[in-house]
């Protein structure tokens, strides 16, 4: 998406440990228009799946996540981090790495909201090595639902995560793929996929 990748040349911020910050417009500052843009693109290219459910993350992937479940008509259900042992019956639950934060979460999703008969679009605002993506898709397996596939703003593809998903089969569309960035010239080197 040409608008996504100007966006990111202009605001976006390069820090030491291959971390873009995008705070300004993706997951702080939210440019609305701009994820309806993002959710505009998702549906022509996820229309025809039968999607009944958006699945994310908290809590960057709420904002983009919102507006792509409004253009599938459908929830938006986000997975909650939790650092509670006790994980009750009526919950899916699977282990994240955060790249941020470097820890490890417990993330959960109710069963009450996920049903085998769910055909599900997962959706997050980055993509690195794909720790977020596999929890939610070993939540999304565990329930039995369909997985149409991933929809990402910013892949960054020098981490590998997204390649990683796409050789096991699985779909993953990203609206802006980054191949290259250097923290110390500033330098963002945009590419595709598919
Ligand atoms: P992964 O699990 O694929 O390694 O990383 C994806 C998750 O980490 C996303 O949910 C996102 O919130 C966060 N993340 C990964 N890379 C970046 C980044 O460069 N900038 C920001 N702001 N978040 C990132």
């Amino acid at each position: 998406m040409k608008l996504l990748e100007e966006r990111i040349l202009s605001d976006g911020k390069i820090y030491e440990g291959n971390v873009l910050k995008v705070d300004s417009f993706l997951n702080h500052q939210l440019d609305v228009k701009l994820l309806s843009e993002i959710g505009a693109e998702l549906k022509r290219l996820y229309g025809n799946c039968g999607i009944t459910k958006i699945l994310t993350i908290e809590a960057s992937g709420i904002g983009v996540g919102c507006m792509v479940a409004q253009f599938f008509d459908c929830p938006l259900l986000f997975a909650k981090k939790t650092k509670t042992i006790n994980i009750k019956g009526d919950v899916y639950h699977s282990c994240v790495e955060s790249f941020t934060h470097q820890c490890v979460y417990d993330v959960i999703v109710s069963k009450d909201f996920l049903k085998s008969e769910d055909t599900v679009l997962i959706v997050d605002d980055f993509l690195a090595k794909g720790n977020a993506l596999n929890g939610l898709i070993d939540i999304v397996n565990q329930s039995g639902a369909r997985l149409a596939g991933c929809g990402i703003a910013i892949e960054k593809a020098f981490q590998g995560g997204g390649d990683a998903l796409r050789q096991k089969g699985i779909r993953v569309e990203s609206m802006a793929i980054i191949e290259q960035m250097d923290s110390g010239t500033g330098e963002i080197i945009f590419g595709t996929r598919n």
